[in-house]
């Protein structure tokens, strides 16, 4: 079973030397277990934050154990009543290539009309995470004007889709010419802003000349700067993600007096807190994904052994939509 593990802590950026490939024998399967032959791994920006030993929301991930994610794949043996070979399975067996698990935290999943992988990404927990942040926090009306960074992203592209089906006016903001022309022409936003142009502040207002009312924040730093003073009165920011930080210092905001001035609602949020809307919102996806009215893409690196390099291309913006690893 080939495992990558956490070799060292970053201090600033993540280099492949913080991951270390190990192959560790598989044990025999004991009474009550299921094994798991992973097809995809799940890389989430959150691993960034475990990798530390900074004081956070979730505990760090240890030194030389495998490295913590999502997963997709399939039951290749099992001791357990619950599973038989042949089931589609989402756990949470992280960066390895096989898991085996009592059956906690493992569930079942129907690939006739999702496809496996999506389970990770539109129909997993970065949809969960922007349906949560959009219905639950920035709630938006039709006609509102709403924003959203990393715009191209497993969460931002399915925010952006949500609130236009809401009827919004949808605004993504994103890195570079083609991901903004994916954002707009395949996913149907109204706009979208190329935040490396440099020009945010200009571009914010011919894009929302009405200004904001939601705004689903990813990134942090110059962006939500930028956004801030483009915010209306009494809206509403979801704060799921500042990953222009991740790396380094915190980015502070430089206006914070706009949340009084403008009466805003800023409002942070864990989903993986909020396990009592995920089968609503896991059901409304997967209705969506299989009637494609929810698009997405996926950024797939080949082999375990990729993984590492993969990863640290998700933190520069290297990857197109969902960041996943494929091992079959
Ligand atoms: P994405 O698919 O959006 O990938 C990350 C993207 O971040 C990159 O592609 C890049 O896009 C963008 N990015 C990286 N560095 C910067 C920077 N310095 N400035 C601006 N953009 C940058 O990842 P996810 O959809 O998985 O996650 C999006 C955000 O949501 C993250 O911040 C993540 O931590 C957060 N999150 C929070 C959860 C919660 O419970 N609160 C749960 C899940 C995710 P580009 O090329 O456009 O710059």
């Amino acid at each position: 079973n080939r495992q990558i593990v956490l070799a060292a802590r970053p201090e600033g950026e993540v280099e492949p030397r913080h991951f270390r490939l190990v192959e560790t024998p598989l044990a025999p399967l004991a009474d009550g277990q299921v094994r798991v032959r992973n097809h995809y791994l799940s890389l989430d920006p959150y691993m960034r934050g475990r990798m530390s030993e900074s004081k956070s929301y979730a505990q760090p991930q240890p030194l030389d154990e495998v490295m913590i994610g999502g997963t997709v794949g399939e039951v290749v043996e099992t001791k357990h009543p619950r599973f038989a070979v042949g089931d589609k399975v989402v756990g949470m067996f992280g960066w390895q290539e096989y898991g085996t698990s009592d059956g906690t935290a493992l569930k079942k999943v129907d690939t006739t009309h999702v496809p496996l992988s999506a389970y990770l990404g539109a129909v997993g927990m970065p949809g969960v995470t922007a349906w949560y942040g959009l219905n639950r926090i920035i709630v938006p009306k039709a006609g509102d004007t709403v924003a959203v960074s990393s715009a191209a992203g497993a969460v931002g592209g399915a925010v952006g889709q949500l609130a236009k089906a809401q009827g919004c006016r949808v605004i993504g903001i994103a890195g570079g010419e083609e991901k903004c022309r994916y954002v707009v022409d395949e996913l149907g936003f109204d706009a979208c802003i190329d935040y490396k142009q440099n020009n945010l502040r200009d571009d914010l207002k011919a894009a929302a000349p009405k200004g904001i009312d939601g705004y689903f924040e990813n990134v942090g730093g110059a962006v939500l700067d930028a956004v801030l003073a483009r915010m209306n009165a009494f809206g509403r920011i979801a704060l799921c993600g500042m990953i222009a930080g991740y790396d380094g210092e915190p980015v502070p905001i430089k206006q914070p007096q706009l949340l009084l001035v403008s009466r805003l609602k800023l409002e942070g949020f864990i989903v993986s807190e909020h396990m009592e809307v995920w089968p609503e919102a896991l059901k409304d996806l997967g209705t969506q994904v299989a009637q494609k009215t929810l698009k997405y893409r996926e950024s797939i690196a080949q082999g375990i052994e990729r993984a590492p390099e993969a990863f640290i291309g998700l933190l520069k913006g290297r990857n197109f939509g969902k960041q996943l690893v494929k091992l079959i």
